[in-house]
């Protein structure tokens, strides 16, 4: 069993109408920049919130887009530092949530924003209060941001202990206005997180000990996955999960599945949540060859009896969603060889070789 030192540094406000119960405490300075994406923070409901009781000036950069570029996150720093913000509010799903981990960086480092994966930074971000509108990420208690590099034509995450956001505040409340398919691709994410953490070759007891609680919440809301309908128990139980599934990420990174999603996500387009759950059940059945134990442990906790049974699920719950995959031998080849160049795979148990990422995608679009 893996040694660990165990750390998350942010503070998790949970419960309904934790934004407006926080007050002036959601103040982390004495002017916000309050990132977001173009509609969430207002469906939501979660920019009402905010705005009602933060004490204090603001601005608000809302263009953020699903998978966020250089470009924005650059746009996003350059507003921080124009208008002399010194701390920063990040509402939205995953993708507003990581550009503005980013712009907390630009906001007090001179450098352009590719170069921060080759370079680090010097000065700490500015500190990040996070709400998130979607339970899939996890985003609000990890060190990571994912962004799109087109040069790469890939996604790839940065890491920094000062991208931990300070406080998270967690409403399920905010998550209701989600429509059905993004409900069901970001639970898929939350999902991979914590069954990707839990089949880890970085898994500690403690990761575990967050990554089982979180397999089995998310199991108790599979009933209104497979339905359509959730009531504010589901969604609290999506949430937590959700998060959970980052507190176990941060300890022990993600695994193949994300390797591959990327650029099912950058080639195929299909959104974060569905590239993974694409790729689950054939991830599930080459892990049973090296801890079989474990996979056995997550099928029991879904009330799932096979990995069969695994992959049936995740048809029925992406079954409304347009878009088949078809790829030749070429493009699987070169999505293999991609993932084999990200830091991901070095997670995955049972040390996967090309062939073995080959199997897992065809085995996935059959
Ligand atoms: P997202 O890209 O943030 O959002 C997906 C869509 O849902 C957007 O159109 C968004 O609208 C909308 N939406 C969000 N909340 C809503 C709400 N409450 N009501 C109505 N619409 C809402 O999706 P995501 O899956 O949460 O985030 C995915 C990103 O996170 C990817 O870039 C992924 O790589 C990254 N990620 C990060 C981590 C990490 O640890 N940092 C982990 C996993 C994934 P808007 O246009 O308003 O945004
Ligand atoms: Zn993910």
């Amino acid at each position: 069993m893996n040694a660990f030192n165990f750390f998350l540094p942010t503070q998790m406000v949970y419960g309904q109408g934790v934004v407006k119960k926080a007050g002036e405490a959601l103040a982390l300075g004495s002017k916000a920049l309050i990132v977001t994406g173009k509609s969430s923070a207002r469906l939501s409901g979660a920019l009402d919130d905010v705005l009602a009781v933060l004490p204090g000036e603001y601005v608000i950069f809302d263009q953020v887009e699903n998978n966020p570029s250089l470009e924005t996150v650059e746009a996003g720093g350059k507003l921080a530092k124009d208008e002399g913000c010194d701390y920063v509010i990040a509402i939205g799903g995953g993708s507003p949530l990581d550009a503005a981990k980013v712009m907390a960086v630009l906001a007090v480092n001179d450098l352009p924003a590719l170069d921060l994966y080759t370079a680090g930074w010097e000065n700490r971000a500015l500190p990040i209060a996070a709400i998130p509108t979607t339970a899939g990420t996890g985003s609000e208690v990890t060190q990571y941001a994912v962004l799109t590099l087109e040069q790469e034509e890939t996604k790839k995450g940065l890491r920094g202990a000062d991208l931990f956001p300070q406080v998270a505040y967690l409403d399920p409340n905010y998550t209701a206005s989600l429509p059905l398919h993004v409900t069901v691709d970001t639970a898929v994410d939350a999902l991979s997180h914590l069954v990707e953490s839990y089949l880890s070759n970085r898994a500690t007891r403690a990761s575990d000990f967050v990554a089982l609680q979180g397999i089995a919440l998310w199991g108790t809301a599979i009933p209104a996955l497979r339905q359509g309908r959730f009531d504010l128990d589901d969604r609290d139980a999506l949430l937590l999960a959700s998060s959970l599934g980052g507190i176990a990420i941060a300890q022990t990174g993600t695994a193949l599945v994300h390797a591959l999603g990327y650029s099912l996500t950058y080639y195929e387009g299909f959104p974060h949540g569905r590239a993974n759950g694409i790729c689950m059940a054939a991830y599930l059945e080459y892990t049973k060859q090296a801890a079989p134990e474990r996979v056995e442990t997550v099928l029991e906790l879904l009330d799932l009896a096979s990995v069969e049974a695994f992959g049936e699920l995740m048809d029925e719950l992406f079954a409304d969603h347009a878009g088949k995959l078809d790829l030749a031998p070429e493009t699987i080849a070169h999505y293999v060889n991609k993932a084999l160049l990200t830091n991901n795979i070095k997670n995955s148990l049972g040390n996967p070789a090309a062939e073995d990422l080959t199997k897992i995608l065809t085995n996935s679009i059959r």
